[in-house]
């Protein structure tokens, strides 16, 4: 159903755009141009859409921030973060102190993974997940007496966050230029995208063994006994919705393998159900031996993330604080009780409404629409898995040029498609889809039939200034 399209008596006024780049420093924003182009303030939600100020609905084509998983306006999760924030609105996991939400959702967590896990670890957002995951190896590798096998291996093009540690282990430019970053220690393998790295002629197979192949030299040239983890998103994100060729990860994790290297899951956008599997590792056929979670762990209606710890890395956990004394770390909210609480409703919806079941029935219709660009004179690659797509624009079909990235193409796309009334993402060239998990079929075809406007948009548009 399309929702109604304006509504008397909003809230909210222009003033609002003015106040807003009066006082907000905005994240991941161009801000030399942000004052020309002007906030686009949101004011309510519904189902798969969003509201503005002025009243228009958009359909979020990106669940905001690839988390929105049950959409805009699901009135049991308000009413979980109400029932607890009335019960016991805080308390904290410090020195041995509990509360019940956090304890179901951790029993939950242990119970739905799909690898053995022996304690979780509460944390507010993806960053800290993946921090807490680099600590927690460093701290294993000396209690286990190994000091020297602390670096970790990312990979280029991947997202893990943006804490020094974990922008370390992103692999785009942009979030290590001028950081001073990526910390020591942190490596960088390739990115396993076919389309734009491969040899010319390469199978997806032979890629995906070269792939291998480059990360055991990686860690041979290092020196196993300095190589402590691998960590990777089992689709990547935000570098552009990034599906790694069949066999990727069963010739990774051999690797691994061989030199006792630790892999770690970021399931921060694949948990629970984008994928058609509970987990993205299911969907990859990875094994790792821990996880991080966020995002849909609460259907982003509250901040909470989780790191799942295996058995091992608990007992080393256990050694090491009796020898200092603690466990010397925590946040303030890390299991906060709202949070807990919203995110074990969000889960026992995810299992009660077969969410899992609704994305295999869905994401084959996503997956079409998307892939019915692929003969678009803009459209490189149309890619994806489940409810999880991209559009990877280009200058060239043939040759895959891209555009020059100050075109600003991209946004140009993302413009346009706004306008239409659907929110998309530019990842550089890749134009990232991501709906909530909630989305039907005939909400699926509006948002490709907005799309199309978009693109075709954006066709004249480079016609006639870039060409
Ligand atoms: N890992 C992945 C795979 C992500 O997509 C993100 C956020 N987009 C993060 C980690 C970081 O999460 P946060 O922004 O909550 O710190």
């Amino acid at each position: 159903p399309v929702a109604s399209p304006y509504r008397e008596g909003s809230r909210m006024t222009d003033n609002y755009a003015a106040r807003d780049l009066a006082t907000i420093a905005h994240p991941y924003a161009n801000l030399a141009t942000l004052p020309d182009q002007g906030p686009v303030v949101m004011e309510r939600g519904d189902g798969v859409y969003v509201y503005d100020s002025a009243g228009k609905p958009y359909l979020e084509g990106m669940s905001g921030l690839w988390c929105a998983s049950l959409g805009f306006s699901n009135a049991e999760l308000v009413e979980a973060a109400r029932e607890q924030m009335a019960r016991l609105p805080f308390n904290h996991l410090f020195a041995g102190r509990s509360h019940d939400p956090a304890i179901a959702l951790a029993e939950k967590l242990k119970d739905m993974a799909p690898i053995p896990v022996s304690r979780v670890f509460f944390c507010n957002s993806g960053s800290e997940a993946n921090d807490t995951q680099i600590k927690l190896v460093w701290y294993m590798n000396n209690a286990l007496g190994r000091p020297n096998k602390k670096k970790i291996i990312s990979r280029q093009r991947a997202y893990h966050g943006v804490t020094i540690a974990s922008a370390s282990l992103t692999g785009l430019p942009g979030n290590h230029a001028d950081f001073d970053l990526p910390i020591a220690g942190i490596l960088h393998t390739a990115c396993p995208h076919h389309y734009r790295y491969a040899l010319e002629g390469e199978s997806e197979e032979d890629f995906a063994t070269r792939l291998a192949n480059e990360l055991e030299e990686m860690i041979l040239r290092e020196g196993p006994d300095t190589v402590a983890a691998f960590i990777a998103e089992p689709v990547m994100g935000a570098g552009g919705v990034i599906v790694p060729p069949a066999g990727y990860f069963e010739k990774i994790q051999a690797v691994l393998d061989r030199h006792d290297v630790y892999m770690i899951a970021d399931e921060v956008i694949c948990g629970f159900g984008r994928l058609g599997e509970m987990f993205g590792s299911q969907a990859l056929g990875m094994r790792p031996v821990s996880m991080s979670l966020a995002k849909a762990l609460s259907a982003a209606y509250m901040p909470i993330s989780a790191v799942l710890i295996p058995e091992r890395m608990y007992q080393a956990m256990v050694d090491e604080s009796r020898k200092n004394g603690a466990f010397y770390h925590g946040f303030t909210y890390s299991g906060h009780p709202v949070a807990a609480a919203v995110a074990l409703k969000t889960i026992e919806i995810y299992e009660r409404d077969d969410i899992v079941g609704h994305v295999r029935k869905v994401a084959p219709l996503f997956q079409q629409r998307l892939r019915e660009f692929t003969e678009h004179p803009l459209v490189g690659e149309a890619r994806g898995m489940g409810l999880m797509g991209a559009l990877e624009l280009v200058a060239d079909r043939a040759t895959k040029t891209a555009f020059p990235a100050k075109a600003g193409v991209g946004a140009m796309f993302t413009r346009y498609a706004a306008e239409e009334g659907l929110i998309a993402r530019s990842l550089g060239d890749s134009m990232a889809l991501c709906p909530p998990l909630i989305i039907t079929e005939s909400e699926i075809d509006l948002l490709f039939a907005r799309l199309a406007i978009a693109l075709d948009r954006t066709t004249v548009w480079v016609n006639s200034t870039l060409k």
